[in-house]
């Protein structure tokens, strides 16, 4: 086939590498034009050079290795962390007409030998092996005896000793280089920071490799922050509202409360599960398993939940609790929407999400340096929570990335209102001096709001001046006036006396009304559904036809449930939902539909025009 190809090109006169790979693209893979810098990579790889590729998650990072793999002579070596994302990128490549197979420790001996003899006889385009094995005498031994395409080192983040992700046999892999110098290599992460950069370079050699950055945007994600209330009565109503019987991803911080979430939401209808790393592995699995295969599961997990997740049909991801860093949250909030359609990366946060985190770097055991480094992040962190500008231009500047407002966040759709909250911060400031510094909020709010509780009693604050200087405010906005004390580096909380606020340095200026500061007036839903009705009107000139829709998801449920993969294995959503709106009546017109390409017109294309017939009928008849 790799030579049928070739020949047509050489005929049609142009470069062989350039169209060739078009033609992969088009006919195999169903997609019409290369995205952002994928041509460059492919081109560069199929051209025997090596390559680092910085691209965010599912900005179209496999096909920079699937493309040179199909047009290079041999099969392409694929190293992956995970064995789930393994097996469902090998079902996929085989729904495409691909000759793919993995290597790792879920084959049976006999098994693993066909696939190794498959791969010495150069019968396969792609293998996808798990680092610990690659890195076998026995296996390096067994890529020596078969053509080698190229070695892609997929996740290449997992060599930086200092990410989250670490993991030591990636350490193994600049052997690859040694053992086959000739062979081109391809490194791939959605890991943007310089740091890791330069680890991942020099570990695993690739010193004359180019670098590919691409931007860091998800356009697609829309960024909400509200404030927090009742976190879970709120996630219950966005769930509700936005995203009924869709997948998606809440973040907690605790087990916890990942258990807690998990249930209370089961019992309010959703269908939700739990993920955590303290739950055995059987039942970790199994939840992840069926996240990813279902059709509309919420999985709610700590941070332990999340790499080598490849479902592209994640519709929002929800924190109810603050991460630690800008990263985090990226990385994340990243997870949703991989397939190009709207998604939303959604945040409750409030007083208690500040204190926590606070105690959190205070009580840790690192050293200074790192607590320093912690309180820096968290900072930034807190800017972007409290910003009344847009979003993703806070977050892509995090990543050195200039850019306009969006248009797409919750700023940008319904401005923030701000106000002078000059008088607010003094009377709040005073209220932790007057009180010795030695308070909470809550009790802080009581003397503001002139309660004669007994605590208020009990330590004769209802005769300080600032007692009931605070009455034209309600509690809420109170504690959202602490909060921003607190975010702005007014005040800081004390963990050592049980969250008592003490002033900074920077609250004597506001103290002696030399400055002014101005605050966010809170917000406790995102813009509302007509705002964001109205965006997808615009983006979209057709709806597509709910109940054609619905009809082929269901047509792909059945098909997913016999074939044993998931649902977007088959075909992904942006594909469906083009078909609904398109109706194809026949499969020339069923062939231009993004995604489709010619292995699943044959094996499907069939089936889905009688679908579509059948319904345009029963459509006819209804009417
Ligand atoms: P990553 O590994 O970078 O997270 P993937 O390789 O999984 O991203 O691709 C993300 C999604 O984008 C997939 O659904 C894939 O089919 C789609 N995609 C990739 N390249 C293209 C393209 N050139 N045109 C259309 N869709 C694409
Ligand atoms: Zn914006």
């Amino acid at each position: 086939m790799k030579q049928s190809v070739r020949e047509t090109l050489r005929c049609a006169g142009r470069t062989p590498a350039d169209l060739s790979a078009f033609e992969i693209l088009r006919k195999t893979f169903g997609h019409t034009e290369f995205r952002g810098a994928q041509r460059a990579i492919i081109e560069r790889i199929a051209a025997g050079g090596d390559a680092l590729v910085l691209m965010p998650t599912g900005g179209g990072k496999s096909l920079c290795y699937q493309v040179p793999a199909l047009l290079r002579e041999g099969t392409a070596v694929v190293v992956s962390p995970l064995i789930a994302l393994m097996q469902d990128q090998v079902a996929a490549l085989t729904q495409l007409g691909v000759r793919a197979a993995f290597l790792n420790s879920t084959l049976a001996i006999d098994e693993a030998q066909a696939v190794e003899q498959a791969f010495v006889r150069g019968e396969l385009d792609l293998i996808y092996v798990a680092p610990e094995r690659l890195t076998t005498p026995r296996c390096l031994d067994l890529i020596g005896r078969a053509r080698v395409a190229l070695f892609a080192i997929d996740e290449a983040h997992c060599v930086s000793q200092w990410g989250h992700d670490f993991r030591p046999d990636y350490l193994q892999l600049s052997v690859l280089h040694e053992r086959f110098p000739a062979v081109p290599r391809i490194a791939l992460t959605a890991t943007a920071d310089p740091q890791t950069r330069t680890e991942i370079v020099q570990r695993l050699a690739l010193a004359d490799a180019q670098v590919f950055v691409s931007s860091f945007d998800r356009p697609n994600i829309r960024y909400a922050i509200v404030d927090k209330v009742d976190a879970r009565a709120q996630l219950l109503r966005f769930i509700r509202a936005e995203h009924s019987g869709e997948a998606g991803i809440v973040y907690c911080l605790s087990r916890r409360r990942v258990e807690e979430t998990a249930h209370w939401l089961r019992g309010q209808g959703i269908a939700a599960l739990a993920y955590h790393a303290g739950m055995d592995s059987a039942a970790r699995n199994e939840h992840q398993a069926r996240f990813q295969r279902e059709d509309g599961v919420v999985m709610v997990a700590t941070i332990a939940f999340g790499m080598g997740i490849d479902k592209p049909d994640v519709r929002f991801v929800a924190h109810i609790d603050l991460p630690k860093s800008i990263e985090g949250y990226y990385q994340e909030t990243g997870r949703a929407g991989r397939d190009g359609l709207a998604a939303d990366a959604w945040m409750a946060y409030g007083l208690g999400d500040v204190v926590q985190q606070r105690r959190l770097i205070d009580l840790s055991e690192a050293g200074e340096a790192h607590k320093r480094i912690s309180a820096a992040k968290l900072d930034a962190l807190l800017a972007l929570c409290e910003t009344v500008q847009c979003r993703r231009v806070r977050l892509l500047a995090y990543f050195g990335e200039a850019s306009g407002p969006c248009g797409n966040c919750d700023t940008c759709l319904a401005p923030p209102q701000t106000w002078d909250a000059t008088e607010a911060a003094r009377k709040a400031l005073s209220a932790i001096y007057r009180t010795g510094q030695r308070f909470g909020a809550v009790h802080l709010v009581d003397v503001l709001r002139g309660r004669t509780n007994e605590r208020v009693l009990r330590w004769d604050h209802h005769r300080l001046g600032v007692f009931g200087i605070g009455a034209d405010l309600a509690d809420a906005q109170w504690r959202g006036v602490f909060r921003q004390l607190v975010a702005l580096g007014y005040a800081e909380v004390d963990h050592g006396a049980y969250g008592a606020f003490k002033l900074t340095a920077a609250a004597r200026p506001v103290l002696r009304g030399e400055q002014r500061v101005e605050m966010r007036r809170s917000a406790q839903t995102p813009p509302a559904r007509a705002a964001r009705d109205r965006i997808a009107r615009e983006s979209t000139a057709r709806k597509p036809d709910a109940t054609l829709l619905v009809r082929l998801k269901e047509w792909r449920r059945e098909e997913a449930r016999r074939q044993a993969v998931p649902a977007y294995v088959i075909l992904h959503d942006a594909t469906l939902s083009e078909i609904a709106q398109r109706s194809p009546r026949d499969l020339g017109a069923l062939a231009v539909i993004s995604g489709m390409g010619q292995k699943r017109l044959d094996r499907y294309g069939r089936a889905l025009i009688d679908l579509i017939g059948a319904s345009g009928e029963n459509g006819d008849n209804g009417a």
